[in-house]
């Protein structure tokens, strides 16, 4: 399978799988959303991939959902059409990540925004560069009910998923650290082989264990309700797509609506 907008390469037993739109701050586009979900199947099929480490080229990980596209080919969808687009390229594929039988990483560096913050967070261990910087603002720039997939609360406990959300403000590297965010930050220079070599350690586990456990781990968070919380909140992020709010930030462009707010 030969990708436009992902790149693939391999380490070993490592799989890196990077959106690789740079010029575009990595923005995730229908195709790009595709192909990384291909590239993650891919993956999980192949007995030579132990782990997966899903990053970004360029100075971001990812400014989130392309939103210039969304203007131009989605901006009239009906309720209907957008549930199914969003169900499949927003909720399933991120889901799909999460449920990956192999443990993944994400190398974060620059912008990890909204779209982008789930999907960093759908991984098992996230690792950032000093300069990596997190948020979610949609409730501010487009009066939606967070993103699609409600993650924030469980990755970085209820009041800093709250303050994040409520203010549409930006956690940095190291705030994201303190609050058991992100596992690791280290310097820009250092990111990849830093990444790869905490890869490489857990290649080492033979990989029917590590995939025991991460489905025990899974469960764990599973017993406290974290699928059907995901679920519901899906469903309430679409009524916020009907919104009145959200529909006078559709008719101001919603890539302009978030740029302003330093976001995309
Ligand atoms: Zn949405």
């Amino acid at each position: 399978m030969t990708f436009a907008m992902i790149e693939v390469e391999q380490f070993g037993p490592v799989r890196r799988i990077s959106h690789n739109r740079p010029e575009a701050r990595n923005a995730e586009s229908r195709q790009l959303l595709q192909e990384l979900d291909e590239a993650v199947t891919e993956a999980v099929a192949d007995d030579a991939v132990r782990v997966i480490v899903i990053a970004g080229k360029g100075d971001h990980f990812s400014a989130g959902h392309d939103l210039k596209e969304a203007q131009r080919e989605r901006a009239d969808f009906t309720v209907e059409q957008r549930w199914a687009f969003e169900e499949v390229h927003y909720y399933d594929y991120c889901l799909r990540i999460f449920n990956a039988p192999k443990p993944v990483i994400a190398q974060v560096q620059g912008a990890c925004v909204a779209g982008a913050f789930m999907v960093a967070n759908m991984c098992d261990i996230i690792i950032a560069s000093e300069d990596a910087v997190f948020s979610d603002p949609v409730a501010h720039t487009l009066g939606a009910a967070a993103v699609e997939v409600l993650v924030h609360p469980w990755v970085l406990g209820h009041r800093k998923a709250r303050e994040l959300l409520y203010t549409g403000g930006r956690l940095s590297a190291a705030e994201a650290e303190k609050a058991g965010m992100v596992n690791h930050v280290v310097p820009r220079d250092q990111l990849e082989e830093r990444t790869l070599a905490l890869a490489n350690k857990i290649a080492e586990a033979p990989p029917f264990a590590l995939r025991l456990l991460k489905r025990s781990l899974n469960r764990s968070l599973e017993a406290q309700g974290f699928a059907i919380a995901l679920a519901a909140h899906f469903d309430t992020h679409q009524l916020s797509h009907v919104s009145e709010a959200f529909k006078a930030a559709r008719d101001k462009g919603l890539s302009t609506a978030i740029r302003k707010h330093g976001g995309d």
